[in-house]
């Protein structure tokens, strides 16, 4: 994915450059290159949105106690459902 993202930016930089040094010959295929690198550019930022939930982007993960950490025996593991991201956490007072 970042891969794609690097090459968006290369077209649209490449293409912005091509524009500005050689705008009489080249500015329909700078333009085109512009377009292509814009139009990738929003695809790749689509598809990452779509692989992460809403509320999870928003901050608001759900979390699940998964294990808990080997080292530290007090510290909980907690894991969100929705999107796999995991969370450390001592447990609370009370003498749990
Ligand atoms: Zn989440």
């Amino acid at each position: 994915m970042e891969k794609l993202k690097a090459a968006a930016w290369f077209l649209i930089t490449a293409g912005v450059i091509m524009f500005i040094m050689y705008f009489d010959t080249m500015w329909p295929y700078a333009a085109g290159m512009i377009l292509m690198g814009a139009a990738l550019h929003i695809a790749v930022s689509l598809k990452t949105k779509k692989s992460l939930p809403l509320l999870c982007r928003a901050g608001y993960h759900r979390y699940e106690i998964a294990g808990y950490d080997e080292e530290v025996r007090s510290m909980r593991i907690y894991e969100c459902t929705r999107c796999g991201k995991k969370h450390k956490a001592f447990l609370g007072g009370g003498g749990a």
